[in-house]
């Protein structure tokens, strides 16, 4: 917006420009105030904002009839899905490992069949960054099937197919079981990461040896262990499951749903892409308007930042909030598009002239009114 200007409309432009100045000089003293002797603490609850969006990976297990016809259904369901870690300090060296979980599903049919049935199982781990660093990578899907031999002890137990622990207790005796290493799965997840970088669904499927085997009850009672023994059963009949995961990045939705954040990331460099990411989802652009609004004066502040005070408002509606409340002197206009998130601001002129009273007159010998 730079219209042809006669000198003297320059200058006009210039003097409408300069109007800025006071409500901001007013704002910067109030925060200088405010910086010695603070009315009130400000906080920000970015932090909040920041967990909430902290990069997690979200799995999906599920078992497709099409890659599983060798297997008859009623052998397989009900299928116990739970994701457990090993651990390492009770260990009895004739056992598999001591295996503690913290969520179970129970499955009822293959994927696609019904609303009725419990079709899939969803946890949560952590992003890629952190999967290979933390504990995290010990973890395992395990996947037990009672099938024939076992009563169905989910229906009753359950809450959307997530099994209660009290169930879990009843799962002792005769089983097959498999199980998914999630530092197997990580390899996979490594190779697709700018997939999942940009909200898309990654889809694997992972081959699992279903071993009979006798399910422990006593290390069910003591904090959620459990492990097998398959010395009690007898050692044939194993059999191979095909289970479909479906990997998708978890948190940082509500940045997704900002149309601004679905802005073109195809000329992007993939390593420099989580930080242009970041950069270009707190980018705010502030246009000034002045001159009757035919002029503007652009600035542009990150992680959705003050321009005036600096203050770091964790989300561009924090900032809308922030703005109206703190900086009542200006009229905001808050709109958002494909290529950018932007604030317009303009001179509430009648507002600031009351508040701030006529230019050279000493506020102290001002008569205020209640
Ligand atoms: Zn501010």
């Amino acid at each position: 917006m730079c219209p042809q200007l006669s000198p003297d409309e320059k200058l006009a432009s210039e003097e409408s420009l300069k109007l800025y100045c006071r409500p901001i000089e007013w704002y910067n003293i109030i925060q200088h105030r405010a910086a010695k002797n603070p009315t009130f603490l400000q906080r920000c609850l970015d932090y909040m904002i920041e967990a909430r969006r902290k990069k997690r990976i979200q799995l999906t297990v599920s078992l497709s009839r099409g890659t599983n016809t060798a297997c008859r259904e009623q052998n397989i369901f009900p299928l116990y899905v739970l994701l457990a870690t090993p651990t390492s300090n009770i260990s009895l060296e004739e056992h598999p490992p001591i295996y503690r979980f913290s969520r179970a599903y129970f499955l009822t049919s293959f994927g696609g069949f019904g609303s009725k049935d419990h079709t899939k199982a969803t946890f949560v781990i952590p992003d890629i960054e952190n999967l290979a660093s933390s504990r995290a990578s010990n973890l395992n899907i395990i996947i037990i099937s009672r099938g024939q031999v076992g009563e169905d002890i989910g229906e009753n137990n359950c809450t959307g197919g997530h099994l209660e622990r009290s169930a879990l207790q009843k799962l002792e005796g005769k089983c097959f079981w498999g199980n998914i290493s999630i530092n197997l799965l990580r390899l996979s997840l490594e190779n697709h990461a700018s997939t999942l970088n940009l909200g898309h669904t990654m889809k694997l499927t992972s081959t699992v040896e279903m071993r009979p085997s006798f399910l422990e009850k006593k290390f069910l009672e003591q904090d959620n262990c459990l492990t097998f023994c398959s010395h009690k059963v007898d050692a044939t009949g194993s059999y191979k499951l095909q289970v479909g995961i479906s990997a998708q990045e978890a948190g940082a939705r509500d940045i997704r749903e900002n149309p601004y954040s679905s802005y073109s990331y195809s000329d992007v460099p993939t390593p420099s892409l989580p930080r242009i990411v970041r950069l270009r989802a707190g980018n705010v652009h502030f246009n000034c308007k002045y001159y009757k609004n035919t002029m503007q004066k652009t600035e542009v502040t990150e992680d959705f930042a003050c321009p005036f005070c600096f203050v770091k408002c964790g989300s561009y509606k924090g900032l809308g909030c922030h703005l109206n409340s703190s900086h009542d002197l200006f009229h905001f206009e808050f709109w958002i598009s494909e290529e950018r998130q932007a604030v317009d601001v303009s001179l509430k002129a009648d507002a600031w002239r009351i508040e701030l009273g006529p230019e050279g007159v000493d506020p102290i010998h001002q008569t205020f009114s209640y």
